[in-house]
C-alpha cells in the first residue's frame, strides 16, 4: 500500500522511512510532488498542525498521508520553544541559529533547571478517517552543543536516561529512544492492525 509523507524535511523523511522499512508500505514524500503546496502551521497544537500537513497532502497527491510534528518543550522557559520550535530564532533561520537561541536563553541556568520535553504527533490521514500516536522522551538541554548526528536540537538534547546527546546517537539508537521513533512505531502498528485485517 502506498503513502506519502507529509513533508519535504529531508532529515524527517530519512528517519520515518528508516521506521517502516520491511513494513511492505511503500513511501513517497512530497519532494516527489512539487505541485504539492506549503502548508503554514497555523495550528496551537502539535496534533493541529500534523493534522493539516497531512490533510494537504492527502488532498493533493490522492495518497493517504502521514505526518508529524515535533516540539521541544523546555520547562524553564515555560514549555518554549514547543509548537514554535522550527521557527525560535525567526522564520526561514537554520538549526544552529535555533540551538543557538535556546543555549543563549539558558545561560546560567544550571543543570538541575535545564529538564525539557521532545513530544512528536504522528498522524494518518485517508479520504475517511484518521489515526494518531504520540511519542516522548524526557531529558535536559546541555550547556554545549556535541555531537553532529540527527539534526535541529539533537547536538543539545540528553534523554534522561542517557550520557549521549542524540547528535551522539547513531541512527539506530536515535530510532528505538526518540520521540518520533516511539510515535511511528505505534502509528505503524495500528496501521498493521488496520490494514492487514
Ligand atoms: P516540525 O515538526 O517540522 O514543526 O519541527 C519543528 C522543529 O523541531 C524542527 O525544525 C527542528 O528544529 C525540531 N525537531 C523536530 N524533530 C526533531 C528531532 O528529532 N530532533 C531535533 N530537533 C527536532
Amino acid at each position: 500500500m502506498k503513502l506519502v509523507i507529509a513533508t519535504r524535511n529531508e532529515d524527517k523523511i530519512r528517519e520515518i522511512r528508516e521506521i517502516f522499512e520491511g513494513s511492505g508500505f511503500e513511501l513517497s514524500s512530497l519532494s516527489e510532488f512539487p505541485q504539492a503546496p506549503e502548508v503554514e502551521e497555523t495550528g496551537e497544537t502539535l496534533l493541529e498542525n500534523a493534522l493539516l500537513k497531512a490533510e494537504s497532502a492527502a488532498n493533493a497527491t490522492g495518497l493517504p498521508a502521514i505526518a508529524d510534528d515535533t516540539g521541544l518543550f523546555v520547562d524553564a522557559l515555560n514549555g518554549e520553544p514547543g509548537v514554535r520550535s522550527s521557527r525560535y530564532a525567526g522564520e526561514n533561520v537554520s538549526y544552529e541559529e535555533n540551538r543557538k537561541m535556546l543555549l543563549k536563553n539558558l545561560d546560567n541556568v544550571p543543570e538541575a533547571e535545564r529538564t525539557a520535553r521532545f513530544e512528536t504527533i504522528a498522524v494518518l490521514v485517508d479520504e475517511r478517517e484518521h489515526f494518531t500516536a504520540k511519542g516522548e522522551v524526557e531529558g535536559l538541554i546541555t550547556s554545549e552543543q556535541r555531537g553532529s548526528n540527527g539534526f535541529g536540537y539533537d547536538p543539545i538534547f540528553q534523554s534522561a536516561n542517557s550520557e549521549k546527546t542524540f547528535g551522539e546517537l547513531t541512527r539506530e539508537e536515535k530510532r528505538t529512544i526518540s520521540h518520533r521513533g516511539i510515535a511511528f512505531q505505534e502509528l505503524l502498528r495500528i496501521l498493521n492492525a488496520k490494514y492487514s485485517s
